[in-house]
């Protein structure tokens, strides 16, 4: 068994975790809680969306946001896009990275945003062109990459062309999403040896759901398949306001827990974070559900 030394965490929380609260953080509070991750060792954050206000209002102060947080060097800031307009957005704001998403289920695809799967894939071809133009590093999400809450199951050989197509694209990661959190570890491998015969494993990325309690089996079974870049959101703030069900992604303090007792290093200082999940958890008004920071109250 071979596992990583290292992996890079991509802290979603101030995107993925803050989109589905009823609670809206201020501005003031999401820089706080940006300059916090970055300062206890986040390498790559997700801070918002370019999206439409009034589609995720919880995020409509993104450029306000990335104005006005303290800029580090060794911070990777992203958003996330869904058209031309977010990508315009995000060039004027001057961030360097971009997160577009489709998916691997057609249903999902056209409930989430409105077009089929080849639709959606004409439409960023146009939209990665642009971005290179930009010269931005581009991710791509895969939601429902296992699991569809419409159709179930999601075959991987109808994922694998997803991901070839954003690599010949020259996409710079590729997350399988696990959107309804119904994946498990035999899938996931099963999955990312698939990819792997197609593109590096270098560019895959991984993003858990902890809906079913499998996300960190899952996490481990993609890092023994070789995947090294994770997603995840501190106190597991999270979900997916447009699939029913869903509740949120695995928390950051249990996967560093995880990570740090294998001797696989990740730069992020554990203590730290705790404190800011609770700090996040208490504006929100909403129950940590890191099971670590539970534990380490007493
Ligand atoms: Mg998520």
């Amino acid at each position: 068994m071979s596992l990583p030394k290292q992996v890079r965490i991509i802290e979603v929380s101030p995107r993925d975790g803050l989109q589905s609260e009823p609670r809206h953080l201020t501005t003031d509070q999401k820089v706080e809680l940006i300059n916090e991750l970055s300062d206890c060792g986040f390498s790559q954050i997700e801070i918002g969306s370019f999206v439409s206000a009034e589609h995720i209002p919880q995020l409509a102060d993104t450029e306000a946001v990335f104005e006005q947080i303290n800029l580090s060097h060794t911070v990777d800031y992203s958003a996330l896009i869904c058209n031309q307009i977010g990508l315009d957005r995000a060039i004027t704001c001057g961030i360097g990275h971009i997160a577009l998403f489709t998916s691997a289920s057609e249903s999902f695809c056209q409930k989430n945003i409105q077009t089929s799967i080849n639709g959606s894939l004409k439409t960023f071809k146009q939209i990665i062109q642009k971005a290179h133009d930009e010269q931005f590093i581009i991710r791509v999400y895969l939601s429902c990459a296992f699991d569809c809450p419409f159709e179930g199951t999601i075959k991987a050989q109808n994922v694998v062309p997803l991901v070839k197509y954003f690599y010949n694209l020259k996409c710079d990661e590729i997350v399988l999403a696990d959107t309804t959190g119904r994946a498990t570890p035999l899938a996931v491998q099963q999955l990312i040896e698939l990819c792997r015969n197609s593109v590096p494993v270098e560019y895959i990325g991984v993003h858990f759901h902890d809906t079913y309690g499998m996300a960190s089996a899952n996490i481990f079974s993609a890092l023994e398949s070789g995947v090294q870049q994770i997603d995840s959101s501190i106190a597991g703030l999270g979900g997916c306001p447009f699939a029913p069900g869903a509740s949120g992604n695995i928390a950051t303090e249990d996967l560093l827990y995880m990570l740090h007792s294998m001797n696989i290093a990740t730069g992020i200082n554990l203590q730290k974070t705790v404190s800011i999940g609770n700090k996040v958890s208490a504006w929100l008004h909403r129950k940590n559900q890191s099971r670590i920071s539970a534990l380490m109250l007493h």
